[in-house]
């Protein structure tokens, strides 16, 4: 067995970058409507969110006798499969038809339960329709006469023709298109944050690159970047895979947003028993690897 080859500031050598109220809304800059289509997505969006079918009759109501709208949704995740799901029960008339772009390799699953992925190691657990099949589909789709396109990131909206395009090339025409696509983690500009063995906890894909990582380089020692609710969970979850887990705060206090310094001597003292360690006030400068360096070849790139 050898050791692991990166440290975090000699601390560890598998980091995750854990910021619970650090994601950023995601509308990939590709994808944004032209500013004349904008005011209307804000005003569907709104109306959407205050009354559920409005959006559906609002859409329907232009539709010629015996035609349907064509409504595509852009990402796939817990909201894009909620909103298809409260399309599919208001559209008792038949009235619309529902395409999604799906970037990840498998249909929607509850992202909130993602760390109970490392006890299970079965996506099909965290699905929000049924068991996934080896394409990462379910039988939802087809049962309810949606297409999903799964693993094809929608990457340009044309508001003239009224079509998005996927990576794969996929052209789908749409009456109306839905911009779901969620949030990214922000990752602060820590030199070394390409590196391997640097991972943000998001998705499934992060999950089994970081057991895969653990598992290839016998990682003894991981550091959670962050504090917080998604933070603690994260460390506990590497503390169960047997691999000590350091929990980096750059706040004097663990879960600053929710609890005061009495809140988080009673915590601290909880996280210590099951054998996580805590550094509060520590600010992570950089990721620093046994060649002693944080650079790679990857640094400067926008992407974590
Ligand atoms: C570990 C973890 C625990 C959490 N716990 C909680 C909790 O306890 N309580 C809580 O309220 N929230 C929690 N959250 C946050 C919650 O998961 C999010 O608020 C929720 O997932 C947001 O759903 P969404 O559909 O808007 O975005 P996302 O879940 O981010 O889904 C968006 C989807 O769109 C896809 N996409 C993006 N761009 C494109 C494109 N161009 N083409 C096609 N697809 C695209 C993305 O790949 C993604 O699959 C947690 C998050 C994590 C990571």
């Amino acid at each position: 067995m050898r050791p692991s080859p990166l440290g975090l500031l000699g601390l560890s050598s598998l980091s995750l970058l854990v910021r619970d109220h650090g994601a950023e809304a995601f509308v990939p800059p590709t994808l944004s409507p032209r500013p004349s289509f904008a005011p209307r997505v804000s005003a569907e969006a709104d109306r959407v969110a205050r009354r559920p079918g409005a959006f559906l009759r609002m859409t329907a109501e232009d539709a010629p006798n015996g035609e349907k709208k064509k409504i595509v949704v852009i990402g796939n995740g817990m909201v894009g499969q909620r909103f298809m799901e409260n399309m599919i029960k208001y559209d008792t008339d038949d009235k619309c038809t529902l395409a999604t772009f799906c970037e990840e390799p498998r249909a929607a699953y509850n992202r909130v339960k993602l760390t109970s992925y490392f006890e299970s190691l079965d996506p099909s657990k965290l699905s929000m329709t049924s068991e996934f099949d080896d394409d990462g589909r379910t039988s939802w789709y087809e049962e309810n006469g949606v297409e999903l396109y799964v693993g094809d990131k929608a990457v340009s909206i044309d508001t003239e023709s009224k079509t998005v395009v996927g990576e794969s090339g996929r052209t789908i025409p749409y009456d109306v298109a839905v911009l779901a696509t969620g949030s990214f983690p922000f990752v602060p500009p820590i030199p070394g944050r390409h590196r391997p063995g640097v991972f943000v906890y998001r998705t499934i894909e992060d999950l089994e690159a970081m057991l895969a990582y653990a598992k290839e380089n016998n990682v003894q020692s991981a550091a959670v970047i962050g504090g917080g609710l998604l933070g603690l969970e994260a460390a506990k979850a590497v503390a169960d895979m047997n691999v000590t887990s350091h929990i980096i705060e750059f706040a004097p206090i663990l879960m600053c947003r929710q609890i005061d310094q009495g809140g988080h001597d009673a915590l601290v003292g909880k996280i210590e028993e099951l054998g996580l360690e805590v550094h509060c006030g520590a600010r992570t400068e950089s990721f620093v690897g046994a060649d002693g360096t944080s650079g790679d070849e990857s640094e400067g790139s926008d992407s974590p």
